[in-house]
């Protein structure tokens, strides 16, 4: 008798406490979750899962979920599947690291792997709150494309910062940051991947400006607010947001007009620095960004377009 898993090996039955599903969790923060649930330490359940790596290790991967992901191949999918009582299908649909793409190798026996750095994005916590409303009072660790994450519903900033404190962001006292957010996601509803692609740059130019003066006081009394440090890291994407939205529609504003000549492209800098300059920026520090910016803009588009 192989048990309801039909595998010769490996677990036959679920385990008797299934847990929540929670959207885009990342995989070691499901199976710590079940383990828990049933009273098992995470070796104890990662011993019926497979054979993997970082098993020689496994306080180390329990003390600090935030730092790892959990990556398995078919046949350690069918052991999950069978440990959770879900099919293999639905925790593909839940758990993103399960996509194909990300299954290990390996026929035969179930292998699973726990690298010190996920592979498909990064690990942020989830808004504990959002928790509690559906009964997870664990905390959940999703698998995100950014490093942060926001919770509108509860107005908190969480991220994947490695230190425990603070564990999120309130947002109430970052009202502009709010405003921020709201306008990335109406601009990656409008624009799709484009919308997606110019914030990425635009935030990537204000960051550069950071960098260069870390102090300036616009960002620095952000950062007091938010109870995070000015010249942290884990402060910066949040206190830059709103430059780095109103950069992004400035940005795709010009992509979108479609004149790329260099009356254009000196008009279009010389609009966006005074908008940097009405947030309080010094402009002479970023405009090496932005003129590299232009620069690759409009390449795509026919010759009789582009500037001379
Ligand atoms: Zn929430």
């Amino acid at each position: 008798m192989t048990g309801v898993s039909g595998l010769r090996f490996g677990p036959r039955w679920p385990l008797p406490n299934g847990v929540r599903l929670v959207g885009g969790e990342s995989t070691g923060s499901f199976v710590a979750r079940l383990a828990h649930g049933n009273g098992l330490g995470l070796a104890e359940f990662l011993g019926r899962v497979g054979q993997g790596q970082a098993s020689a290790d496994p306080e180390r991967v329990e003390r600090y979920p935030q730092f790892t992901e959990m990556y398995v191949n078919e046949a350690g999918l069918r052991h999950l599947e069978v440990l959770s009582g879900l099919s293999a299908g639905m925790l593909r649909r839940v758990l993103p690291s399960l996509a194909e793409r990300y299954v290990l190798p390996g026929g035969g026996e179930a292998l699973w792997q726990w690298p010190w750095e996920a592979e498909n994005g990064f690990l942020v916590r989830r808004c504990t709150l959002c928790g509690y409303a559906r009964r997870v009072c664990e905390p959940v660790w999703l698998m995100s494309e950014d490093n942060w994450q926001v919770c509108l519903r509860h107005l908190r900033w969480t991220d994947d910062s490695r230190s425990q404190e603070p564990s999120f962001v309130g947002l109430k006292v970052l009202p502009e940051c709010v405003r921020a957010h709201r306008g990335r996601l109406r601009m990656v509803r409008r624009f799709g991947v484009a919308g997606g692609r110019v914030f990425a740059d635009a935030s990537r130019i204000v960051r550069c400006w950071w960098t260069g003066m870390p102090d300036e006081p616009l960002w620095a009394e952000r950062a007091w607010r938010a109870g995070l440090g000015a010249r942290t890291a884990r402060a910066v994407p949040l206190v830059i947001y709103p430059e780095a939205v109103a950069l992004a529609w400035s940005m795709l504003r010009f992509e979108q007009g479609g004149r790329f000549g260099s009356a254009d492209r000196t008009r279009w800098l010389a609009d966006t620095e005074c908008l940097m300059a009405g947030a309080g920026l010094d402009c002479t520090v970023g405009r090496d960004e932005l003129l590299r910016w232009l620069e690759g803009c409009g390449r795509d588009v026919p010759g009789r377009l582009r500037g001379r």
